[in-house]
């Protein structure tokens, strides 16, 4: 088992991709706080873990834009389990819309829960990690971390962003035993990618298939969805891995969509 006993947070493990995430990690002995804001649902996810896996699994209330809640939510996990080793800062949504109609809102909303939800959850358990000498914090990216696509103005400016702050935690937490990385999925079928699809359908004047198939999966090697369990896979090696090698280093996995 690679995480025997490690508490791990997932943030937007309710779900998707973090959902999977949290499976993997109590598979692999892993103590698993879902951290969501939607709370029915991760505890749900939690009871389910715990059932399956027979570790220790919790949901947490938490919205990601809140510094309280994200203090509170991380103090939790601590005061049950006493530190966190593993931050997955992975809640995310989805917003599309032509730059020149994008509400000012909506783009605030976007850097508010990418952006600061990472800046605010690194924050909050750096001390923890720092106080042990070891720890592991993955940021989830996206292809759109290195690429752009229409309509995603705050998508992408966030997800670029979230390169930035895991290469400077690298640097500043890297001798204090703490590494930082950061995964880019190309398309995953979870709720998030299902929304835009007509979404995008409607703003680009083409039918749903044409969607999936040229937008999201065109430049693929095989016209094919990366999932979840992909995802899963590369977070198991990245908050597994021993040493700081890889320290402020990015992943892709989108089938060939993006190369680097
Ligand atoms: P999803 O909609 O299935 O899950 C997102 C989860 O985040 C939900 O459980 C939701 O309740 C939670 N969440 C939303 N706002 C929150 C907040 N303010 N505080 C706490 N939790 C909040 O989506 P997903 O596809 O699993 O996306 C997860 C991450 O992966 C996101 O950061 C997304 O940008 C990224 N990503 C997704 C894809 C994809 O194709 N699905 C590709 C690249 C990157």
């Amino acid at each position: 088992m690679k995480l025997k006993d490690k508490v791990c947070i997932v943030t937007g493990a309710a779900s998707g991709i973090g959902n999977a995430i949290a499976h993997k990690y109590a598979a692999e002995g892993g103590k698993v706080a879902i951290a969501d804001i939607k709370m029915e649902a991760a505890q749900a996810a939690a009871d389910g873990i715990a059932a399956r896996f027979g570790t220790e699994a919790m949901a947490v209330a938490m919205d990601v834009t809140s510094e309280e809640q994200v203090n509170a939510g991380v103090q939790s996990v601590v005061d049950a389990w006493g530190t966190v080793d593993v931050l997955v800062s992975n809640a995310g949504i989805q917003i599309v819309n032509p730059i020149e109609d994008f509400a000012f809102a909506d783009w605030k909303k976007m850097l508010a829960i990418h952006l600061d939800g990472a800046f605010l959850t690194s924050k909050a358990v750096i001390p923890h990690m720092y106080a042990q000498g070891s720890g592991s914090i993955i940021f989830m990216g996206s292809v759109h971390s290195k690429e752009a696509s229409k309509l995603k103005s705050a998508y992408v400016t966030a997800k670029h962003g979230l390169l930035g702050l895991n290469r400077v935690i690298a640097k500043e937490a890297g001798p204090r035993g703490v590494r930082t990385n950061v995964i880019c999925p190309g398309f995953v079928r979870t709720p998030l990618v299902d929304k835009q699809i007509p979404e995008q359908s409607r703003e680009l004047g083409i039918p749903e298939e044409e969607v999936i198939a040229k937008v999201m999966l065109g430049q693929t090697v095989d016209a094919e969805f990366t999932t979840v369990e992909d995802i899963a896979e590369v977070a198991l090696f990245f908050a597994a891995f021993q040493t700081n090698a890889l320290t402020g280093q990015s992943l892709v996995a989108s089938h060939g969509w993006f190369m680097e």
